[in-house]
């Protein structure tokens, strides 16, 4: 599997880009924001001739979906997320209280994603984690065969996810990493939200928040 990421919108959101040699391909958490930012991602795709196959949420934070909507207009894809991320606002309630208006509502999910669901594009396998407390129905995506895992806002390079905006919580936050993530094969590679990727082993013995915890 190739992983390509890219930084977008004033919150540096990651945007992931997973593919094989078969061309298919999956993105994570869209948040292409300006126009110049959704160019980058669509030349990236039109260059290695690529066919996205899902859009997929770990959760629906501003950050994480600002480029939804391109995505739908572009490829004609709606969004794939767990039902319970309609619990929080809508984009333009979110983005008014972050001071980033925006004046429309993106499409929504045809297609909800449960615990425990497999994506499968190309030859990959995505694992659906239910990993709640960050927002309502935070997903990770676990690959086992390429020993990594998606992890939205819920586990960063030594930090955890904020836990005072809707519906977060900080017990539930913690419960998830402990029983979904940190179970995992110390050697899989984390892919945050924000920031650089670190591993199942890093965190269990560097993240002070998990030390604590333990
Ligand atoms: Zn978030
Ligand atoms: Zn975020």
């Amino acid at each position: 599997m190739q992983i390509k990421f890219f930084e977008f919108n004033p919150v540096f959101v990651r945007t992931y880009v997973l593919f094989d040699e078969t061309k298919e391909a999956a993105i994570i958490d869209c948040g292409a924001y300006t126009d110049e930012e959704q160019q980058r991602l669509k030349k990236f795709i039109d260059t290695n001739e690529l066919k996205v196959k899902y859009l997929l949420n770990t959760h629906l934070h501003f950050d994480h979906i600002l480029g939804n909507q391109f995505i739908y207009k572009t490829y004609g894809l709606k969004p794939q997320y767990h039902e319970m991320e309609e619990l929080m606002p809508g984009l333009r309630k979110q983005t008014v209280v972050f001071g980033l208006p925006i004046d429309y509502e993106p499409v929504g999910a045809e297609h909800y994603i449960e615990d425990g669901d497999i994506i499968s594009f190309g030859n990959i396998r995505l694992k659906a984690l239910l990993t709640p407390g960050h927002s309502p129905g935070s997903l990770s995506f676990y690959s086992e065969e390429n020993d990594c895992v998606f992890t939205g806002d819920v586990l960063f390079h030594h930090d955890i996810g904020r836990t005072d905006l809707w519906g977060g919580s900080e017990e539930t936050l913690i419960s998830s990493i402990q029983n979904k993530l940190l179970p995992l094969p110390e050697n899989t590679e984390i892919y945050p939200g924000h920031g650089p990727s670190t591993t199942v082993k890093e965190e269990k013995q560097h993240n002070p928040k998990i030390k604590i915890i333990q």
